[in-house]
């Protein structure tokens, strides 16, 4: 599998960096936002390293999108957001901070105007009560 040295995402894939997870395949991993921007942000990941979208393999790709939507239903499902922003950002102008494919899942709020990054971090305890919510949501 394709990994980067010093690449925040690959360590955390590697175990090196904690991450609060939610679920992982043989392709992906999804874990909690650590700053979220609402309650139940979550970020699914490619296993293998990719910068963006441009950059990403297919299988990884298509994988990546699929367990998008199996943690979507799985958010609508136990937070019951008004609605879902699914994001994904390419290259630091357009506001990628960490250059590994990642697709954001934030649950919105009826007027809600958080964007797609959070400023503070989460309680780490209520993001694991979230990911807890979310994953026992999960169908097949
Ligand atoms: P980007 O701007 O690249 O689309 O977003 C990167 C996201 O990763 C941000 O929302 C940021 O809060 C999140 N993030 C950055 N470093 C870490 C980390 O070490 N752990 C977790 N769980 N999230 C991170
Ligand atoms: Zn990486």
């Amino acid at each position: 599998m394709n990994s980067s040295e010093n690449c925040i995402f690959c360590k955390i894939i590697r175990g090196a960096v904690p991450a609060i997870k939610v679920c992982e395949d043989e392709y992906t991993l999804t874990f909690m936002d650590i700053n979220p921007a609402g309650p139940g942000h979550a970020l699914v990941i490619s296993k293998a390293h990719a910068a963006n979208l441009l950059e990403i393999a297919e299988p990884d790709l298509l994988a990546v999108t699929r367990t998008t939507q199996r943690v979507a239903r799985a958010v609508q499902k136990a937070l019951v957001p008004d609605g879902l922003r699914i994001g994904q950002f390419n290259g630091a102008a357009a506001g990628q901070t960490v250059l590994h494919y990642h697709v954001h899942i934030v649950p919105m709020r009826e007027g809600q105007r958080t964007g797609a990054h959070g400023r503070a971090p989460g309680d780490p305890e209520e993001l694991k009560v979230l990911a807890a919510r979310i994953r026992e949501a999960l169908e097949d």
